[in-house]
C-alpha cells in the first residue's frame, strides 16, 4: 500500500552537504548563511530587504510589531487561512476582523474588506491562499485610500506573481514560511520581505530581543556594548537552517515547474467531473503550495482516500470558528458564510515536487472513483 502525503519536503545530497559544511564552520546560529539566505530570497522576489526569523508565525508577529499594532487597533484578515495569520494580531493586543472570501478562489474579497474598514483599522493581512495571489490591485487602492498598511501572508505563494509582479514585492511587507510542506524547507524558518528600510530595521531589532546590534557584528567591531531599545524576542534562525535555505533556493524554479505540471494534470483529469478545482485568475502565475478541490461528499472521500494510503488534508477550518476565537472574540457561524460553506467541501490533494506521475495517476483514479 502506498503512503502519499498531501505535501512534503524535497531534500537532496547538495542540501545535506550544505548543512554539514555549516556544522563544520564557526557559526551555528546567526552567521554568514543567514545574510546569504536573506539575499537569495529578496533577489528572487525583486525586493530590497529580507529578514529571516525562526518560523513563519514569528515573521507575522514581527510584521505586526513593525507596524506598531496595539490595543484598540483592528487588522482585517481572511477566515480561510492557518490560525497564525490572525493570531499575530492578538499577540500585539490588536483585534483581527474577518472579511469573507470570494466564492470561486476562496481569496479575500476586497468588497468585504471595504465593508469592514473603520476608524480603528490599521492594516490588512491578505493571504495568497493555496499559492494564488489575491486581487492586490483592489487591496492596494483600498489601503491607500484609507491609509492602511498592506501585509501579504505569502506562506503559500513563494514564486507566484500577480500581473508580472512577484509575490514579496507587492505588499508593504510579505511573510514567508519555510516549514517542510512549503516551497522551500529549512525545518522551521520564516522571512519578512520589504522595500522599506525603516520597517527592515524594526524587524531586525525585534528578532533579536529588541537589541540594535547582533553578536557577530559586535565581535567583528570588537565592541562589547549593546542596548535593548524595544521589547523583542529571540526569533533568530540558525546558520544551519539558513544553509539549507540557500541550497533549497537554487532549486526553487524547478520545484515550481514541477508543482505547476502536477496542477495541470489534475486540472485536465478533473475537467467535467464532480471534482471541482478552485478558480484561478488569468492575471496570476500560481505557485501551487496546495491543490484544493471541492467535493459534495468530502468527508466520505477523505476517509476512503486515507484507507487507500492517500493522506489528503483540509485547509482550513475557518479561523473564526476555532473555539478560542469563538470564546474570546465572540465570532461564530454566519460571520463569513462563503468560507463556512467551502470548509465543508474542500480537500487538498497531494502536491509536492517529489510526487511521481504514477502516484498522481493513482490519486486521480481513486478520487474519481469516489467522487
Ligand atoms: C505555514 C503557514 C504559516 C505559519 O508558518 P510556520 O512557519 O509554520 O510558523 C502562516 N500562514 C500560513 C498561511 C501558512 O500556511
Amino acid at each position: 500500500m502506498p503512503k502519499i502525503p498531501y505535501g512534503r519536503q524535497h531534500i537532496d545530497e547538495d542540501d545535506i552537504r550544505a548543512v554539514a559544511e555549516t556544522l563544520r564552520s564557526d557559526f551555528l546560529t546567526t552567521g554568514p548563511k543567514v545574510g546569504e539566505f536573506e539575499q537569495a530570497v529578496a533577489n528572487f522576489c525583486n525586493v530590497q530587504h529580507g529578514v529571516a526569523v525562526c518560523n513563519g508565525t514569528a515573521a507575522l508577529h514581527a510584521a505586526m510589531f513593525a507596524l506598531g499594532i496595539g490595543s484598540g487597533d483592528e487588522v482585517i484578515v481572511p477566515p480561510m487561512t492557518f490560525a497564525a495569520s490572525a493570531n499575530c494580531v492578538l499577540y500585539m493586543g490588536g483585534t483581527p476582523v474577518f472579511a469573507d472570501v470570494q466564492e470561486g478562489s476562496l481569496l479575500i474579497d476586497p468588497a468585504k474588506v471595504k465593508e469592514k474598514i473603520t476608524s480603528n483599522t490599521k492594516a490588512i493581512i491578505a493571504v495568497d491562499y493555496t499559492g494564488q495571489p489575491c486581487n492586490w490591485e483592489a487591496l492596494r487602492s483600498l489601503a491607500d485610500k484609507h491609509n492602511l498598511a498592506l501585509v501579504a501572508d505569502g506562506c503559500h505563494a513563494l514564486g507566484a506573481s500577480y500581473k508580472d509582479r512577484k509575490v514579496g514585492s507587492i505588499a508593504d511587507m510579505t511573510v514567508f514560511s519555510f516549514h517542510p510542506v512549503k516551497h522551500v524547507a529549512t525545518g522551521e524558518g520564516g522571512m519578512i520581505l520589504t522595500d522599506d528600510a525603516e520597517l527592515d530595521a524594526k524587524l531586525r531589532t525585534f528578532r533579536n530581543h529588541g537589541i540594535t546590534t547582533d553578536a557577530r557584528t559586535r565581535e567583528e567591531s570588537g565592541a562589547w556594548f549593546y542596548e535593548m531599545v524595544e521589547l523583542g524576542y529571540n526569533y533568530r534562525i540558525t546558520d544551519i537552517q539558513a544553509a539549507l535555505g540557500v541550497s533549497q533556493m537554487a532549486k526553487l524554479p524547478a520545484f515550481l515547474e514541477r508543482r505547476r505540471e502536477i496542477a495541470k494534470r489534475y486540472d485536465k483529469s478533473f475537467a467535467g467531473t464532480n471534482v471541482i478545482p478552485l478558480a484561478v485568475s488569468e492575471e496570476v502565475e500560481h505557485a501551487y503550495h496546495l491543490y484544493v478541490v471541492r467535493l459534495a461528499n468530502r468527508d466520505e472521500v477523505y476517509t476512503m482516500l486515507r484507507d487507500a494510503g492517500i493522506f489528503a488534508q483540509v485547509h482550513y477550518i475557518p479561523v473564526h470558528l476555532h473555539p478560542y476565537y469563538q470564546e474570546k472574540l465572540g465570532t461564530g457561524e454566519g460571520l463569513c458564510p462563503i468560507a463556512e460553506a467551502a470548509y465543508k467541501e474542500i480537500l487538498s490533494l497531494p502536491m509536492y515536487p517529489g510526487l511521481t506521475d504514477q502516484e498522481q495517476d493513482y490519486v486521480i483514479k481513486t478520487v474519481l472513483e469516489l467522487a
